[in-house]
């Protein structure tokens, strides 16, 4: 110990100051992975019905190493592209369980519950389109998880972060086969009704748009302002807008 101590200060007058530049970009190379941990997640994929139609179809077809990829491409994209104007969510662990339930799929925090029963049941035979399919709706899922959705409450906001949901599965490539932009319905209907709206905005109104409200979103509670605080006009003329544009 002692000749350790000894010998650090030598080593270290000994560097050329080049060397001392290559260290201190070592540390800050640490130090900024240590704040933005960005690989630091890790994914794990649980099939707690693997004797069911849809957990057999879900190891055959699907598969838990694939799927850990396609959660961690997701994370990739939220933070990285949708959601790269906000501070990183601090999150150790993204969970996928396959089980027995009615419906697709919800997430809690942060797992990610998959319908065995929606697996077994999707297009039948036609394994592509199910592994398309539920590519989407972990994208959808690894949204929430991801995006700023503790501050707010009721219809207007739950709409917002469900349409921002499939925003991210429409602008990662994974829309839903059925999917169309169509008129009608409200600004804060949700799902693809919502994140056809939000494009449209980001398109023709504001670059960055989806970025920018889940990030006003993460700062404060929800208040439907936020849409002229970013753009310049209101949420409902621009819902006017967008229906006219249809
Ligand atoms: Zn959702």
């Amino acid at each position: 110990m002692a000749r350790m101590r000894a010998g650090s200060p030598k080593f270290e007058d000994a560097m050329s100051s080049s060397s001392r530049v290559s260290v201190c970009v070592l540390l800050l190379t640490v130090l900024l992975a240590t704040v933005h941990p960005t690989s630091a997640a890790v994914y794990k994929v649980t099939n707690a019905v693997p004797n069911t139609p849809g957990g057999k179809r879900f190891d055959q077809v699907l598969g838990a190493s694939n799927m850990r990829k396609v959660l961690q491409d997701a994370a990739n994209f939220c933070r990285g592209k949708a959601f790269s104007l906000s501070t990183p969510k601090q999150i150790a662990t993204v969970t996928l369980i396959v089980e027995s339930f009615s419906g697709v799929a919800f997430t809690a925090g942060d797992t990610i519950h998959l319908s065995a029963e929606y697996v077994a049941g999707y297009n039948p035979g036609d394994s592509a389109a199910l592994r398309r399919e539920i590519t989407g709706v972990l994208y959808h899922e690894s949204a929430h998880v991801w995006q700023n959705g503790d501050k707010g409450s009721g219809q207007f906001f739950g709409g917002v972060i469900e349409g921002i949901a499939d925003w991210v599965r429409l602008r990662s490539g994974f829309a839903a086969a059925h999917w169309t932009r169509q008129r009608g319905g409200n600004w804060w209907d949700g799902y693809e009704t919502t994140a056809f709206f939000l494009d449209w905005i980001q398109i023709i109104k504001k670059k960055n748009f989806v970025n920018l409200l889940n990030q006003k979103m993460g700062q404060a509670q929800w208040s439907n302002d936020f849409f002229r605080q970013i753009v310049g006009v209101s949420v409902d003329q621009l819902w006017v807008q967008y229906q006219n544009s249809i």
